[in-house]
C-alpha cells in the first residue's frame, strides 16, 4: 500500500512553489516533500523529469528551499539578502546543466543532462528564486498575511494588493475565521 503525503500546494510561479512545499512554518508546518520520491513527483509537475533522487540529494533541495525562502522573505521586507542564502542560490544555479529547449510546437522544455541529476532540476529552480529576488520579473515579492504561514509569494496581480500566497488555502482560512469571529459577537 502506497502510504499517503500531504498533497502540493502548486503555484505558477515555480520558486515560491517550490518554497511552499513546506507551507505553515509558523504553525504546524507540514512538509509536502517527506520522501525523495515525493520529490521526484513534484519535479515532474514543472516539467522537471528526473527518475530517482537519493536522500542527499532531497537534502540539497530542502537546503536550496530554505535559502530561497531566507532570500524571497528579505527581499519582501527589503532587507539585505542573508548572505549563505545567497551563497546556496548560487552554488545551485551554478552546479547544474539544464537546458531549456524549444519544442516544433513553440513549447519549452527542460532536458537535463541526465535522469538521475537532480541537481540540473536544482539549477533551474535557482535560476527562477535569482529572476524573481533580483526584482527581474515583472511583480513584487510580498509575505502571506495569514500569521500562520507568512510564505513568500510572487504577486503578479495588476494593483500587487494581494494578499495570501493561495486563495484556495491561506485566503479561504482567513476568510472563514473572520466570518466565524463575526458571528461569536453576535448574541
Ligand atoms: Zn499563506
Amino acid at each position: 500500500m502506497r502510504a499517503s503525503f500531504p498533497d502540493f500546494r502548486l503555484g505558477s510561479v515555480l520558486a515560491t512553489s517550490f518554497t511552499g512545499t513546506l507551507s505553515e512554518r509558523h504553525g504546524d508546518a507540514v512538509e509536502r516533500i517527506p520522501t525523495p520520491q515525493r520529490f521526484v513527483d513534484w519535479l515532474a509537475v514543472y516539467g522537471l523529469v528526473v527518475d530517482s533522487c537519493t536522500t542527499t540529494q532531497l537534502d540539497l533541495a530542502r537546503e536550496l528551499r530554505e535559502s530561497i525562502h531566507a532570500a524571497a522573505t528579505a527581499a519582501a521586507v527589503q532587507e539585505a539578502l542573508p548572505a549563505p542564502a545567497v551563497h546556496v542560490i548560487n552554488n545551485r544555479s551554478a552546479q547544474g546543466r539544464a537546458a531549456a529547449i524549444l519544442t516544433p510546437d513553440g513549447k519549452r522544455q527542460w532536458q537535463l543532462s541526465s535522469t538521475s541529476c537532480v541537481e540540473d532540476a536544482l539549477s533551474v529552480i535557482a535560476a527562477d528564486a535569482i529572476s524573481i529576488i533580483s526584482g527581474e520579473r515583472d511583480g513584487k515579492l510580498a509575505l502571506c498575511a495569514s500569521p500562520t504561514c507568512q510564505a513568500a509569494f510572487f504577486d503578479t496581480s495588476r494593483s500587487r494588493t494581494r494578499k495570501w500566497c493561495d486563495m484556495n488555502t491561506c485566503g479561504n482560512r482567513q476568510k472563514k475565521a473572520r466570518f466565524t469571529a463575526n458571528h461569536r459577537k453576535k448574541p
